[in-house]
C-alpha cells in the first residue's frame, strides 16, 4: 500500500489522479488532499476518500469548516505554510504535485528534503527553479517522476537505455486551437476560443499556455532539467493528433516513441506504479481509427512564446523564473479580459528585457525574480 499526498486535488490532474487511485484500492491510499479556494469540493473529496488531513490554502475563515471536516475524521489545515508542512510530513510515500503555477515550488522542495518520491505535474516548479530542485533531489535521493505526458513518454522511452547514447529528445505538441491561424488573428482571440483545446481537457492556465505554445516552451525547460541533456538536444515537432506523446532519438539513428490516446490518467498511473505497470480499464488506442499521424515544424515567429522559452533557458540564471511568473500573470490578465491574447508574449518579452538577472539561483533570488516579474506585468498590462 503506497500512501499519497495529493496537492491540487480539485484540479484537472487532481481529479484524474483520484480516478486512478480509486481503480486500485489495494495499492494506494490518500493521506492528505489540498485545494486552493474550493472548500466545498475539497470537503466532498475528503468525505469520499477519507484522508487523514486536508489543506485549504486560500480560504481564511474556516472555523465552521474545521468542525465539519473533524466530524468526518479529517483534520483541516489552512494557508500556504500548512501546505508546505503537509508536503514535509513523513507519513506518506509519494507526493503528487498537481498545483498550478510556481505556487507549487516550496511544497516540492519540502518533500524533496525528506527524500520522498515526487510525481510531478506542476511543471512550473522545474521552469522557475530547475537547477535548485534537481540538485536538492540528488542530494536527498528523492526521485522526481514526471506526470506531464511528454515527459512521461520520454521517461518510458528511456527505461533500460543509457542517457549518454541519446542524440535528442523530440517533444510533440498538438499546436493548440490556433495552429493554422495567421498572426493577425491573435488580436481578436476571445477567452472562450482560447479555452477550447482540440485534444485535451485541462485547467484554464495550461489551456491558454497550449494556445500560445508557451506550454511547449515550459516543457522544453522541464525536459532540460529532468533529463540533464544539452539545450541543442531538445527539439519540438507539431503533431496535431496527440497520439505520439514524445520520442527519443538515439546515436544509432533509432527512434523510440511512446504512443496512446491522449488521456492524462495513463502518465499519472505510470508515475504512481513505476517501474511496474498495472492492468487497468482505460480505453485502448485503435490504430485503424487514428490512421493518419502528421508532423510540422513549429512556427516560433507566430508563436513567440516558444522562442522566448528557448531564449530564457539559454540565458540561464533567473530568466526562466521571470518567464514563468510573467506568463502566469499575463495569462491571468487575459482570462480576466484585462489584456488581449496577443499581448501575452509582449508582456513576457518586456519582463525578460527589463529584468536584472541573478546568476546565482538561490530560492531567495528565484522568489524575488518571480515577484518582480508579477509586479512588472501588473503595472504594464
Ligand atoms: P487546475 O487549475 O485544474 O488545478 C489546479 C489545482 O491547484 C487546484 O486543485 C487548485 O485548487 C490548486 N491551486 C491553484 N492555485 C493554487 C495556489 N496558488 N496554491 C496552491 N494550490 C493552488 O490545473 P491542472 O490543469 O490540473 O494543472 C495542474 C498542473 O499540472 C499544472 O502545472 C499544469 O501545467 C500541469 N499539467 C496539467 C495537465 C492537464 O491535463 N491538466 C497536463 C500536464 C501537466
Ligand atoms: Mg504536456
Amino acid at each position: 500500500m503506497r500512501k499519497i499526498c495529493l496537492l491540487g486535488a480539485t484540479g484537472s490532474i487532481g481529479k484524474s489522479c483520484i480516478d486512478i487511485v480509486r481503480q486500485f484500492p489495494q495499492q494506494f491510499r490518500f493521506t492528505t488532499l489540498s485545494a486552493h479556494a474550493n472548500i466545498e469540493d475539497l470537503y466532498s473529496l475528503a468525505r469520499r476518500l477519507k484522508p487523514r488531513s486536508a489543506v485549504i490554502s486560500a480560504v481564511e475563515d474556516i472555523e465552521e469548516w474545521r468542525r465539519r471536516f473533524h466530524k468526518i475524521g479529517v483534520e483541516l489545515q489552512q494557508g500556504m505554510p500548512a501546505l508546505e508542512e503537509a508536503a514535509a510530513d513523513t507519513e506518506f510515500d509519494v507526493l503528487v504535485n498537481a498545483i498550478v503555477g510556481a505556487a507549487g515550488l516550496k511544497s516540492t522542495l519540502a518533500a524533496i528534503q525528506n527524500g520522498k518520491t515526487i510525481a510531478l505535474a506542476n511543471k512550473e516548479t522545474l521552469v522557475a527553479a530547475g537547477e535548485l530542485v534537481m540538485s536538492a533531489a540528488r542530494k536527498h535521493n528523492a526521485a522526481i517522476i514526471p506526470i506531464d505526458s511528454e515527459h512521461s513518454a520520454l521517461w518510458q522511452c528511456l527505461v533500460g537505455e543509457n542517457i549518454d547514447q541519446v542524440e535528442r529528445l523530440i517533444l510533440t505538441a498538438s499546436g493548440g486551437p490556433f495552429r493554422d491561424k495567421p498572426k493577425s488573428f491573435f488580436r481578436k482571440v476571445t477567452v472562450a476560443q482560447a479555452l477550447n483545446h482540440p485534444n485535451w481537457d485541462m485547467g484554464a492556465k495550461i489551456t491558454i499556455d497550449s494556445a500560445t505554445l508557451m506550454n511547449k516552451g515550459l516543457e522544453v525547460i522541464e525536459a532540460y532539467w529532468l533529463f540533464g541533456l544539452k539545450l541543442e538536444q531538445i527539439s519540438v515537432v507539431i503533431h496535431p493528433q496527440s497520439i505520439i506523446h514524445s520520442m527519443v532519438e538515439f546515436v544509432d539513428s533509432s527512434i523510440k516513441a511512446q504512443i496512446g490516446l491522449p488521456d492524462m490518467r495513463v502518465p499519472i498511473q505510470y508515475a504512481l506504479t513505476y517501474p511496474q505497470r498495472l492492468l487497468n480499464k482505460l480505453p485502448r488506442l485503435n490504430f485503424i481509427e487514428f490512421n493518419t499521424l502528421t508532423f510540422f515544424e513549429p512556427d516560433t515567429v507566430t508563436f513567440r512564446c516558444l522562442q522566448l522559452a528557448f531564449d530564457a533557458l539559454a540565458e540561464g540564471g533567473t530568466a526562466a523564473a521571470v518567464l514563468n511568473a510573467a506568463n502566469e500573470e499575463a495569462v491571468r490578465a487575459f482570462l480576466g479580459e484585462k489584456i488581449r491574447f496577443d499581448q501575452i508574449p509582449h508582456l513576457i518579452e518586456e519582463a525578460l528585457q527589463n529584468h536584472s538577472n541573478h546568476r546565482s539561483v538561490t530560492l531567495e533570488n528565484i522568489m524575488q525574480s518571480d515577484s518582480w516579474a508579477r509586479n512588472f506585468v501588473r503595472k504594464n498590462q
